[in-house]
């Protein structure tokens, strides 16, 4: 799929980039992103003037080691996509899901099976009991 869920493990919602760099250092890492993408966001393609800063992370589940991988610029469509759990509960779903089908060219049934995979995912990841951040990468990114 071009466009993915990536939802967080509930004890990492707050350990973002935005919460451990001080406000200089992420408006360098942001920056930096917005520039690489020239304009469009680097899931969809969709021209904007407004991209948002992704933070996309990798977990390893064996270690409970949660490493930042990539900070992408990206749409607030996508981004609402990329973060269905918030998306659902702040009621943005219809049009989250809509953007989903529209980028992937996929089915609505497409569109659970895909949510379906990502919650259990997200189930898995939330059994780890603690998360251990891995920036060594952060250097790429500011
Ligand atoms: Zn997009």
């Amino acid at each position: 799929m071009k466009l993915d869920f990536e939802l967080v493990p509930d004890s990492c919602w707050y350990s973002n980039l935005r919460s451990i760099l001080t406000p200089a250092q992420w408006d360098a890492v942001r920056r930096k992103a917005y520039a690489r993408a020239d304009g469009k966001c680097t899931v969809c393609g969709a021209p904007s003037r407004r991209l948002e800063a992704h933070e996309r992370w990798e977990y390893d589940e064996k270690n409970g080691v949660q490493k930042l991988k990539e900070v992408s610029a990206v749409c607030r469509d996508c981004h609402e996509v990329i973060h269905i759990g918030r998306t659902q509960l702040l009621g943005g779903e219809a049009r989250a899901s809509a953007h989903f089908m529209k980028v992937n060219g996929c089915s609505y049934a497409e569109y659970r099976k895909a949510l379906g995979r990502a919650n259990e995912e997200h189930r898995r990841r939330n059994s780890v009991p603690e998360w251990k951040l891995d920036l060594s990468e952060l250097g790429k990114f500011i």
